[in-house]
């Protein structure tokens, strides 16, 4: 969708800070972070939420979920096998959620405590 600001990330016609790719999903450090750590994890083909990527293509909701574990490792959020210090992996859907990019994207934020519940 040429309209949509991922997918033009996805084709390269906007600048993105990629931490992690593979032939199906792209990571990206979100311009205004959240937490030291806040990487934003998406499937390259667009998908407006996660209910419609899970319906549609379940294979790669699965490849996006391995991503943003792939991420998290690279990112010394937990160790190897391990949960040390943590992080957290969540996804906006709707206008309540403040979702505010129609393409589906897990954010996975750490380097700090989070607060629980979220705001
Ligand atoms: O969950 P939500 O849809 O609000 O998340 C969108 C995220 O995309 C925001 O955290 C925002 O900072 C990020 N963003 C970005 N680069 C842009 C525009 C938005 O990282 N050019």
């Amino acid at each position: 969708m040429t309209d949509c600001l991922f997918c033009r990330m996805v084709a390269g016609d906007i600048p993105a800070d990629v931490v992690h790719e593979t032939d199906r999903t792209l990571a990206f450090r979100d311009i205004n972070p959240q937490a030291p750590t806040h990487v934003l994890v998406i499937p390259k083909a667009h998908h407006r939420n996660l209910g419609a990527l899970a319906a549609a293509d379940p294979d790669l909701l699965g490849a996006v979920v391995r991503a943003a574990a792939d991420v998290a490792r690279q990112e010394d959020l937990v160790t190897d096998g391990g949960i040390e210090p943590g992080y957290r992996v969540v996804t906006n859907t709707g206008p309540q959620s403040g979702q505010s990019v129609d393409h589906l994207h897990l954010h996975v934020l750490g380097g700090r405590d989070l607060r629980w519940p979220p705001g």
